[in-house]
């Protein structure tokens, strides 16, 4: 659905892309990870068809991205909302602008109201609204049209319980109904909830892509044991589950708690820069 190959962006002396590719299909989530200034805002200007590349090509559909606006959702990373406007308007004003007649305009308004939690709010001014509101107001504008291709950039910076949960449904939901989703983020477990595949972006470029199961299968974890007596027992593992079974099955004291580390985000980008650097 998505197809983007090769992206060159460059600001004066800084390369922001260096051969940027990434496919995304309908109905996939792809999670798209990396440090502070890998790229990632950079990608999803360009597809929003807010910058031109230096080089490369984006197809969203077969078509370039200057040619499918009411086909795509942008929620950008900074709130990008009127201030003197209500959250309703916002919504009539950007379906009407995709091309929604009324009634079902009306209808998909109603939808997100209720999947992000906007009812109470729709006639209040988004100026006057918590971060976390603005957020859901935000998205939903991204929303509102039903595109087939959803750019969510960190949608959930700074966000609430609420608001976070609120987008993982609707995410999930429309990745359901076949829309295509790229999702960035700096937190894994919204990944692993959203069960998206991961595209991890470092310098400008995709460096690894595929589930999370895949890219940290080799990665360890760690299991830790704390003993009544207060002594800790500590083990790194690539099979905490397994290792965590094992130790307790030879353990003949009192255990006061467990503690289980998965690999986090952190983990798996120094495996790869070390990888990226051989
Ligand atoms: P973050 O996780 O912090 O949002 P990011 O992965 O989205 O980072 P980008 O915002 O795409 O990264 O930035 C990539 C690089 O390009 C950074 O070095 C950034 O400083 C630079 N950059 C981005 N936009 C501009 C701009 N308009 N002018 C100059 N440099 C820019």
């Amino acid at each position: 659905m998505l197809v983007v190959t090769d992206l060159v962006k460059r600001y004066g002396t800084v390369q922001a892309l260096d051969g940027f590719t990434l496919n995304v299909a309908a109905g996939e989530i792809v999670g798209l990870v990396g440090h502070n200034g890998a790229g990632k805002t950079t990608f999803v200007e360009i597809v929003s068809d807010l910058i031109r590349p230096d080089s490369g090509h984006v197809t969203i559909d077969g078509k370039p991205p200057s040619a499918t606006r009411g086909q795509v959702g942008v929620a950008p990373q900074h709130i990008a909302l009127y201030p003197s406007v209500t959250v309703r308007e916002h919504l009539e004003l950007f379906g009407r602008l995709a091309g929604l007649r009324p009634a079902a305009l009306s209808a998909a308004i109603d939808d997100l109201a209720g999947i992000l939690r906007l009812s109470e709010i729709m006639d209040r001014r988004t100026g006057k609204l918590s971060g976390g509101q603005q957020r859901r107001t935000q998205a939903a504008t991204a929303l509102v049209h039903r595109p087939a291709l959803l750019l969510l950039d960190e949608p959930t910076a700074g966000a609430d319980l609420e608001t976070r949960q609120a987008m993982l449904d609707v995410v999930k939901q429309r990745a359901g109904e076949g829309a295509a989703v790229v999702y960035t983020t700096h937190y894994l477990p919204e990944l692993t909830e959203l069960q998206a595949t991961i595209a991890v972006a470092q310098n400008g470029r995709v460096i690894a892509r595929g589930t999370y199961e895949d890219l940290a299968k080799d990665l360890p974890g760690e299991v830790r044991v704390t003993l009544e007596d207060e002594e800790e027992i500590s083990v790194s593992t690539t099979q905490p589950t397994a290792t965590l079974i094992e130790l307790l099955g030879r353990l003949d004291r009192p255990i006061s708690s467990v503690d289980v580390r998965h690999p986090s985000l952190d983990d798996l980008y120094r495996s790869l820069a070390v990888h990226d650097a051989c």
